[in-house]
């Protein structure tokens, strides 16, 4: 492993993707359980970085150059296959989001709002990053809104 190419994490704990460069977001053991089939689970501790750029091949990474790819897990996550679901607690996809955009009422995305309020989100164990799908969601919204 080329040192060079590793760049040590930050004092606050950020971490870059060893293949992008882009920021990492941090996982838990929860969501890797989920994701990471047996063979390739060992490569990660119980805590690992999701790589959230579309076009990298890197899904997880962490700070002892283990790396596993988006097409290593056990199915398809969002943003690295656009066909996958956005939302992983409830299914919502790009599709949905287009399909509110269309309606001009974000009806799908205000259903996930008010799912998660009553405790029904697994998001730190279903959600590829571990996180509220909720800001994605939001933004997607407004971008193609914007598009009109
Ligand atoms: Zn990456």
């Amino acid at each position: 492993m080329n040192k060079a190419f590793v760049r040590e994490p930050e004092d606050d704990g950020r971490a870059f993707c060893p293949r992008c460069g882009n920021l990492g977001v941090p996982v838990g053991g929860a969501a890797l359980d989920t994701h990471i089939p047996p063979e390739s689970r060992a490569k990660m501790l119980d805590a690992a970085w999701f790589c959230g750029f579309y076009r990298c091949d890197v899904a997880y990474f962490n700070l002892f150059g283990g790396v596993v790819l988006a097409e290593e897990l056990k199915g398809p996550v969002y943003p690295h296959d656009a066909n996958a679901p956005i939302c992983a607690c409830f299914g919502l996809t790009y599709d949905d989001v287009v399909a509110d955009v269309d309606e001009g009422t974000p009806r799908r995305i205000r259903e996930v709002v008010a799912r998660q309020k009553v405790g029904e989100a697994e998001c730190h164990a279903l959600a590829a990053d571990g996180r509220s799908c909720l800001g994605a969601l939001q933004e997607l919204y407004m971008r193609l809104k914007s598009q009109g």
